[in-house]
């Protein structure tokens, strides 16, 4: 497998205006460290712990997001260095981030993750949920987080039909809560969705920010 190669074909199938992270879940820092050579800066994890021990083992100008399940007891240990958590999907959790970035006296940019897939297993919001969020005199209080877009992911389906289709679903929610809630502020504009399999037609539906893993590193180690 060699990353610097798939980074660079990758590249070339991206818009620059599209922003790439690099997905290195159970991936050794071995390959993290190849794919940081080829120039990639911006890497995403699932895990708080994994995470963490990245974290400590890899240059410290690497963006770090957060794309997986956060649960709240686990903010702490990312709260001092995470650059984006992609994964909010409540109220609460947005209120323990901003808890702890105010010990560290940071604003930490968070995306609302929505459900826009067919399967139930898959976490996330839907608008009316996302709306009471928003809506709520907690989040208007809230001085250390930043909403700064959102995120989805598709089905893990063939049809690409359903794909483009839950794509685009996402797409009206961002372009929906921009215009109610964020007209006034330029901190609103991502639109994190497309993953190996099914980029292309994120970015032809509008994403801005793609997940990739398998592309660049290969089948994952389980
Ligand atoms: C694993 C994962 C990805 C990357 O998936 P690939 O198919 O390997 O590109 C993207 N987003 C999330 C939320 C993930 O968990």
């Amino acid at each position: 497998m060699n990353i610097a190669h798939n980074i660079q074909e990758l590249k070339k199938s991206i818009p620059d205006h599209v922003r790439i992270v690099t997905v290195s879940k159970m991936q050794p820092v071995s390959a993290l460290n190849e794919a940081y050579q080829a120039g990639n800066r911006i890497f995403g994890e699932n895990k708080t712990r994994e995470l963490v021990l990245k974290h400590a083992q890899l240059p410290s100008d690497i963006h770090w997001h957060f794309i997986g399940h956060l649960q709240s007891n686990k903010v702490k240990y990312l709260a001092s260095f995470i650059s984006l958590i992609h994964s909010i999907d409540s109220l609460n959790l947005l209120k323990e981030v901003n808890k702890e970035a105010f010990k560290y006296n940071r604003v930490i940019d968070c995306l609302l993750q929505f459900h826009i897939a067919s399967e139930e297993t898959k976490f996330g919001l839907d608008m009316a949920e996302a709306r009471l969020i928003l809506e709520s005199d907690e989040y208007k209080k809230m001085a250390n987080i930043s909403i700064a877009g959102v995120m989805g992911m598709s089905s893990f389906s063939d049809d690409m039909n359903l794909v483009r289709q839950e794509f685009r679903n996402l797409h009206d929610y961002f372009v929906t809560l921009k215009s109610s809630y964020f007209t006034h502020s330029d901190s609103f504009k991502v639109l994190s969705m497309g993953m190996s399999g099914d980029y292309q037609i994120a970015i032809e539906e509008g994403s801005n920010m793609v997940r990739i893993g398998t592309a660049v590193f290969g089948e994952r180690q389980y």
